[in-house]
């Protein structure tokens, strides 16, 4: 069932999942990209007319192996295109409950409101004075009237700001929606969702879903990684990235941070108070701290990279207030901790006066409440996101995105698959959809001694294929069902559970190559949504930022002809022509024809 609330006529409609849509889409980021292009035509992503869609699939509310994940899908305000992310959060298993696959917001309200969902009862309520509270402060008012165990999904003032990179926040320190689905949520005045569900989530086959779930979940505790995997979680990448001159430093500018250690993933095991996570997981990697004002902070390699070496910012337990600010905020600590780098560079090279210097914690922080509410010249600005900051202030050179992204923490100027990767993401650039640098290195952080390892830089064409093939798992699969890729991704769990777990939830059967068709359907029609709303398509949106090709690295940078050639192998892989445009072959193909038709190829 499809749940559309419209928030200006304060209509609520009731849908039928159709037969169709659920088997070529499947669920989560299909089911999403599917109704967007349906729906979302042209328009203003600020506007009510844009939709703001909480996407669910099969692995949700019921007890499978990191399942408790939730897809939420706008158009982008900071790219203009397709927008996504996921979110792991009890919302997720309160909105199936509640027997709802999706929830699709729709209009906008001239008051702050939030929309209360109680199984089939919607209401939507007054949130005048949860308006500018922070993102903790929402979730524990609304616990404390809805009750502890509902789920809650909630801005804070940088999604009322409608900060470009403003994400949706859930459980203190969940976040979802890096490209700005919190400003969407804020643009409609939502505050927040709160959902309570009791129903009972259908299985077609119990008794072959309790043996293979069961079989997942012991397979995940007896990996061999698990156990460091449960003291560091993704932090263990810090000194592999640095060791691999792929730690982002100083917005970029270098790979390694001299200082590292100090905000390395034992620096984190010595502050660390206790674990954190996703429902239904039991890997449980959001490590909490309590930083210097006692408050608590979950620290991750990207928030760490990002506001920590990239910022210059040397110290832990610093980084930890910024990233529990950021919070607070709602704002995604990947696309803050490159604002906030580019305003330092830019500072250095004399265009920004205002803006602080690397390593600069007092004025970081200061300046990360202006972004988040705008309140200064230069935050007004920072919160637009580096693309269109770097073209006002004429230095788009030192600006770190892709289509309007920001990029998260690989340094990649001599890994040219993991720039092709975040060059093809679906969102710009993510390394959700594909983390391809440890296969490209030969080395994982979760190796015994996080070995560097005798990487020789290289352009050999079955890089583009690894993207693909990455993608259809990451981007696809996992975004699709919706589940983490985590346990797949650190600790090696067999891949070939997923399609058997997804076969008795839903009663057909399903293999690998059925999700990966559907995946590959998923990405022609995201990039044709790209391509209709921002009417036109060169294939330069494609490329990794610039300061890649040009700032040389110890000797290093990717080389723009060598680039091209694994991009064209890319393009050629997926049936798109040479711009990027998939061809109206390949549209049919995936059955798409509808779309082929509207962008009249
Ligand atoms: S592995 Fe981490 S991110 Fe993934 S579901 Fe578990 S707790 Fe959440």
């Amino acid at each position: 069932m499809i749940l559309r609330v419209n928030l200006s006529s304060g209509s609520v409609v009731k849908e039928e999942l159709t037969e169709n849509l659920r088997y070529e889409y499947i669920g989560g980021r299909g089911l999403a990209s599917k109704i967007l292009w349906d729906e979302v035509k042209n328009v203003d992503p600020l506007s009510p007319e844009n939709k703001l869609v909480f996407a669910l699939g099969p692995f949700n509310g019921l007890r499978t192996p990191s399942g408790g994940k939730m897809v939420i899908a706008a158009k982008s305000p900071l790219t203009n295109g397709y927008g996504d992310g996921n979110i792991g959060t009890m919302a997720s298993v309160q909105l199936k409950k509640a027997g709802y696959t999706a929830l699709v917001v729709e209009g906008s309200s001239q008051k702050p409101v939030y929309l209360c969902i109680e199984d089939d009862r919607i209401s939507i309520l007054d949130a005048k004075e949860l308006w500018g509270l922070d993102t903790f402060e929402t979730e524990r008012r609304l616990k404390e009237v809805h009750g502890k165990g509902s789920g809650v999904l909630c801005i804070g003032p940088a999604g009322e700001n409608k900060v470009k990179y403003a994400v949706v926040m859930s459980q203190r320190g969940r976040a979802g929606g890096r490209p700005g689905m919190g400003a969407v949520m804020g643009s409609k005045k939502l505050k927040a969702v709160v959902i309570k569900g009791t129903k009972e989530v259908p299985v077609a086959d119990k008794s072959a879903f309790d043996e293979y779930t069961r079989a997942v979940y012991k397979e995940i505790s007896s990996q061999p990684g698990y156990s460091f995997w449960m003291r560091q979680g993704t932090m263990a990448a810090v000194e592999w990235a640095h060791k691999n001159f792929a730690l982002p430093t100083r917005n970029f500018s270098e790979g390694r941070f001299e200082r590292f250690r100090t905000v390395d993933g034992y620096s984190m095991e010595a502050m660390k108070v206790g674990r954190r996570g996703c429902p239904y997981c039991n890997v449980q990697c959001g490590n909490i701290v309590l930083d210097k004002e006692g408050k608590e902070s979950e620290l991750d390699y990207e928030n760490v990279g990002m506001l920590g070496p990239n910022t210059g910012l040397a110290n832990l337990n610093r980084v930890a207030v910024l990233n529990r600010l950021a919070d607070e905020l709602g704002l995604d600590t990947i696309s803050l901790g490159s604002a906030l780098s580019f305003a330092m560079e830019a500072k250095k090279l004399g265009i920004l006066k205002d803006a602080p210097s690397f390593g600069e914690y007092e004025e970081m922080i200061a300046l990360t409440n202006e972004i988040a509410h705008r309140s200064s010249k230069l935050g007004d600005l920072l919160a637009e996101g580096v693309k269109i900051a770097s073209k006002e202030l004429s230095v788009e050179d030192i600006a770190v995105h892709v289509k309007g992204l920001e990029v998260s923490a690989y340094n990649c100027f001599r890994y040219p698959a993991m720039a092709l990767a975040y060059g093809t993401s679906a969102i710009g650039a993510h390394h959700k959809e594909a983390w391809v640098i440890a296969w490209e290195l030969g080395s994982s952080p979760m190796d015994e001694g996080n070995a560097s390892s005798s990487y020789e830089m290289n352009y050999n064409l079955d890089k583009a294929a690894k993207v693909i093939e990455q993608q259809r798992i990451r981007g696809g699969m996992f975004e699709f069902l919706t589940a983490c890729r985590l346990p797949w991704v650190e600790l090696g769990v067999d891949l070939e559970w997923y399609p058997k777990i997804l076969s008795a939830i839903v009663g057909e059967n399903y293999t690998l190559d059925d999700i990966f068709k559907v995946s590959d359907r998923v990405y022609s029609l995201i990039r044709s949504f790209w391509i209709r709303e921002l009417g036109t398509w060169e294939k330069v949106m494609d490329y990794p930022p610039k300061k890649w090709f040009k700032e040389a690295i110890n000797g290093f940078h990717l080389e723009e002809s060598k680039y091209e050639e694994l991009l064209q192998e890319y393009y050629r892989l997926r049936g798109w022509n040479s711009e990027g445009v998939p061809t109206k072959e390949t549209l049919k193909h995936l059955g798409l024809d509808f779309v082929a038709e509207e962008l009249s190829l």
